[in-house]
């Protein structure tokens, strides 16, 4: 039975070593096999056409490879598009495609839903229900892979939809992993971005690992009064805590780390609010990313005036 079977894609480049290792079959074999599910982006046993019929009916027997389709593209004026995806057990997921200039960035969820209750968000309002699989979290790259035109490719990857990365952090992990390997997705460190909203533990872990991203940090306040009540996981990660550790956060040459800043009217952009956060991020290599809110309905914030959003940019300059 296929529930029964092992989703290749759930598996680390050094997990399907192991993998394929077990039908006594050499190292390059699993490279042969990263490079059709990942580069070619097959769909089936059949189309691996250097591997012997008889390896590729074992394979079957054991494992099975996994599709995503989109439901539902949606576009917007400025040539984002927004995908919908049904998942095996009927839940629902959104990746969203965003091109500038000479880069198509391909937006990912993680989640189905997110337990971090951040108040400016709508999937922070409907809670958590469950984890992505690694092969749900690069399926999303597949697919929208898919529907692009000859010779367009995706050039930078951000973990910033639906959820929290760092609360599923081992299938985000993997996931990363198959972004970064040579064989598999080859996309540069530089041009994947894990964003979370600072679970500390995690990050402490993320430190100590081998495979190389750019770290973005979803700040949205210069006091943690404010964070906490826009978001309720500052209680448990606190500001001072969490700038602590992105001071000493081991980053690669020239690296920075991106605070994200929700800017929300009469709640966090004041020229204090500015002054604020330029005292906090001193001694931290890093850039800010400002971000006007989105309005929606739901959500009891308001978008600030592009006066009042200059005026926050014109002090971090
Ligand atoms: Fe929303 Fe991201 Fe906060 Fe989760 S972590 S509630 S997805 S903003």
């Amino acid at each position: 039975m296929r529930t029964e079977k092992t989703d290749l894609k759930n598996l680390s480049p050094s997990e399907l070593e192991e993998f394929i290792a077990s039908f006594g079959k050499e190292r390059y074999r699993s490279i042969q096999i990263l490079r059709w599910l990942y580069q070619r982006g097959v769909h089936s046993f059949d189309e691996m056409t250097n591997l012997s019929k008889k390896f590729r009916q074992a394979l079957e027997r054991i494992s099975f490879i996994s599709t995503l389709h989109p439901l539902m593209v949606e576009e917007s004026r400025d040539g984002t598009k927004k995908l919908l995806f049904q998942l095996e057990d009927g839940n629902l997921i959104e990746s969203v495609l965003i091109p500038d200039k000479k880069r198509l960035t391909l937006c990912l969820s993680t989640q189905v839903g997110c337990a971090m209750g951040c108040r400016f968000c709508l999937t922070g309002k409907k809670g958590l229900k469950r984890n992505l699989t690694t092969a749900e979290i690069v399926n999303q790259i597949l697919a929208v892979r898919e529907t692009l035109p000859d010779k367009t490719s995706i050039t930078n990857i951000v973990l910033m939809g639906m959820g929290e990365p760092l609360a599923n952090y081992q299938n985000t992990l993997k996931a990363i992993e198959l972004m970064a390997h040579p064989e598999a997705f080859k996309f540069s460190s530089r041009r994947v971005t894990l964003s979370t909203v600072g679970l500390i533990p995690e990050l402490e872990q993320l430190a100590r690992e081998k495979v190389r991203f750019r770290l973005a940090i979803s700040l949205n306040a210069s006091d943690e009064a404010t964070r906490s009540r826009l978001m309720p996981i500052n209680r448990r990660h606190p500001l001072k805590k969490l700038l602590e550790l992105c001071r000493n956060f081991p980053l690669q040459p020239r690296a920075r780390i991106t605070f994200e800043y929700v800017l929300l009217e009469g709640e966090n952009d004041s020229p204090q609010d500015a002054k604020r956060l330029l005292t906090l991020l001193r001694g931290i290599p890093s850039k800010v990313n400002l971000i006007p809110f989105n309005e929606a309905s739901g959500i009891p914030f308001k978008k600030p005036s592009e006066e009042r959003v200059r005026q926050f940019q014109d002090i971090l300059m």
